[in-house]
């Protein structure tokens, strides 16, 4: 049993991981179509054994966080993205589609059925969304599943990595998440099972997590994790990597806008090569859990590059940029049209 309750949770104290929360949607799709979707209580899914799901990892999912503003508004970040992103992955793996309006509507509810876990303004807490779209039914062959489950649940949650803005060592690693024409640009559930070990392994050597290089080369960065990688060079250009196999995140491509006409900074998709990386002054890893997370340094062939203040203090340009986007997704700034859905 659960026992939690929106009224003697710490909101400044929360971390990331599940909390049972009222209410979740869930829609079925079954010969071709959606059913109308409904909000239920039970936490728990029973689906056929032979489930695609299961076995051949037939799933997605994605991640998004809703904010409570100083007015009392609840603000949504950019849902359309992932609404369309789920639908991109889906085509990857043969997963039916899911109209945006269905998707963005479903997230919308089931917000307004758990209003009561939407963290307080100011708490530096929110409220995550998970959506996820997987493979059920009866099947036994490697085939694409009769039918279908979309669901979102919802779970307050505080920063993803504990120290909030002070920067962490990231360890390069030898192992891939993805492979070079394969699913790494999709949010699919086969992709994360792999990356588990040398998750494992960069915290057993003291590091926040891996940093995955090109699978191709393996001379060029990819992915901080579960992130994506960005640098600001000494001549104050923002730069992030280019790749098919990078999971193409929002919150990067959010950084990439703000740095061009917000903060007036040169922008660049480019490779990274890690034999070059103190060419940057500063370094972060992006992603809606984390936000920004700085990075202090990267261990690569046994040495630790460091970046700014040798590592111990978060960059102004990193600062600013975490700033400027948090302060959009709470309300507190205006943000470019069309970015903050109000729920
Ligand atoms: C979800 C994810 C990200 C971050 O994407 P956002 O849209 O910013 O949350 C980055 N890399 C991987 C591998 C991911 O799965």
């Amino acid at each position: 049993m659960n026992a939690v309750k929106p009224d003697n949770i710490k909101w400044g104290e929360l971390g990331f991981s599940y909390i049972k929360t009222d209410k979740r949607y869930i829609a079925r799709w079954k010969d071709g179509k959606w059913d109308e979707g409904k909000l239920v209580s039970d936490n728990t899914i029973t689906i056929s054994e032979a489930s695609t799901v299961f076995h051949y990892g037939q799933s997605s999912f994605e991640g998004l966080k809703a904010f409570k503003a100083k007015d009392g508004r609840v603000l949504l970040f950019r849902p359309d993205e992932n609404a369309k992103r789920m639908n991109r992955s889906a085509d990857r793996i043969l997963m039916p589609q899911i109209p945006v309006d269905m998707f963005v509507n479903a997230c919308k509810s089931v917000i307004n059925a758990n209003l009561d876990w939407v963290p307080p303004y100011g708490s530096g807490a929110s409220l995550y969304l998970r959506p996820f779209l997987m493979g059920i039914g009866d099947n036994l062959g490697v085939r694409p599943a009769p039918e279908y489950i979309f669901s979102i649940f919802v779970s307050p949650v505080g920063p993803y990595f504990k120290g909030g803005l002070s920067p962490v060592n990231f360890i390069i690693t030898d192992m891939d998440r993805a492979a070079p024409q394969g699913t790494g640009a999709a949010k699919v559930g086969g992709n994360y099972a792999g990356s588990l070990l040398p998750n494992k392994e960069a915290k057993k050597q003291g590091f926040a997590d891996c940093i995955y290089l090109d699978p191709k080369t393996h001379t060029k960065i990819e992915e901080v994790g579960a992130a994506n990688f960005f640098g600001i060079t000494k001549d104050n250009k923002f730069i992030t990597p280019i790749s098919d196999s990078i999971l193409p995140s929002i919150t990067k491509y959010s950084l990439l806008y703000l740095a061009k006409e917000y903060l007036k900074m040169e922008t660049e998709e480019r490779d990274v090569l890690v034999d070059n990386i103190d060419e940057f002054a500063e370094a972060g890893a992006c992603g809606t859990a984390a936000v920004i997370s700085p990075i202090g340094g990267i261990s690569y062939k046994d040495k630790l590059h460091t970046f700014y203040k040798n590592g111990k203090e978060v960059g102004p340009i990193t600062r600013k940029l975490y700033d400027t986007l948090t302060g959009i997704q709470k309300g507190d700034m205006q943000g470019p049209e069309g970015w903050v859905f109000e729920v």
